[in-house]
């Protein structure tokens, strides 16, 4: 499931191509993808031009003229991709978004089907407020992330893949940075000192920077708008790697369910 760095890889290749189109039209395959009317979602992208490119946790957003927002999540399986006008979609290409005078379309692609688009009216700060998400985990500062922390009595790891808490982190990213922290996935996320979450902040940022220069990390369904795979699930440490060695302390990593995921942690050396 795409988390932020794969979904930051993707807005910053949308980023490069988009801005300045106008959208000719919209073909949706799959009515279901859209959030509301498709009708209407179709009426309004029609002869609106393409602003920019946002980014909230786990949610794209493509900015248009006129005020006008439409926000992605791409959930399991979802795929956004820059792709050759004339190419034939496939039976799980739902949505294509056509471009005066270019010579691309944008695709969304979704095997499982799960993956939403929406029409926003109200702009992107207002859409974060109503789904009630937490602060970006790329930007968070230190002291936010603890208050939000003092509010639960779950897990650590349970607190942050609550995207109210923290908005971005999945079940991938949230066991590297655990490990990285030496933090057990069961400690109660308040019981976490300033200092702790000083660190844990700064290894958030510096995991998530990283995964994004190695754009992303490709287990199952994710690529880039180019169709490119990540490269960062090659130097996952301890995620889907049970029984290895820990990198740090040689101790076999276990495979546990922790929030209802499966979950991966070194026995020695997260006990804190
Ligand atoms: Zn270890």
């Amino acid at each position: 499931m795409p988390e932020l760095p794969e979904v930051e890889t993707i807005a910053r290749g949308l980023r490069q191509r988009l801005p300045g189109l106008v959208i000719s039209s919209v073909r949706c395959r799959f009515t279901g993808v859209i959030v509301a009317d498709a009708g209407c979602f179709r009426r309004s992208l029609r002869g609106a031009a393409v602003e920019g490119v946002a980014r909230h946790g786990k949610y794209l957003f493509l900015r248009l003229s006129g005020g006008l927002d439409v926000a992605v999540h791409l959930r399991m399986t979802g795929q956004v991709l820059l792709l050759p006008r004339r190419m034939l979609p496939d039976r799980h290409t739902h949505l294509e978004v056509f471009f005066r005078g270019s010579g691309d379309k944008l695709v969304f692609r979704d095997v499982r089907k799960f993956g939403r688009c929406e029409l926003l009216t109200g702009g992107i700060g207002r859409f974060v407020r109503e789904k009630r998400l937490g602060p970006d985990a790329l930007t968070v500062k230190s002291g936010h992330l603890w208050s939000r922390l003092q509010g639960t009595r779950r897990g650590l790891k349970a607190a942050l893949l609550d995207q109210g808490v923290l908005a971005g982190l999945g079940n991938i990213y949230t066991d590297e940075v655990l490990f990285r922290c030496r933090l057990s996935p069961l400690r109660p996320a308040a019981a976490l000192t300033r200092r702790q979450t000083e660190r844990l902040t700064e290894t958030i940022h510096e995991l998530l920077r990283e995964a994004i220069r190695r754009k992303g990390t490709s287990i199952s369904d994710y690529v880039d708008p180019q169709g490119a795979r990540g490269g960062f699930q090659h130097v996952l440490m301890v995620y889907g790697r049970e029984g290895s060695p820990c990198p740090r302390c040689g101790a076999a990593i276990v495979k546990s369910r922790v929030a209802g995921r499966g979950t991966w942690s070194c026995p020695h050396c997260q006990q804190g």
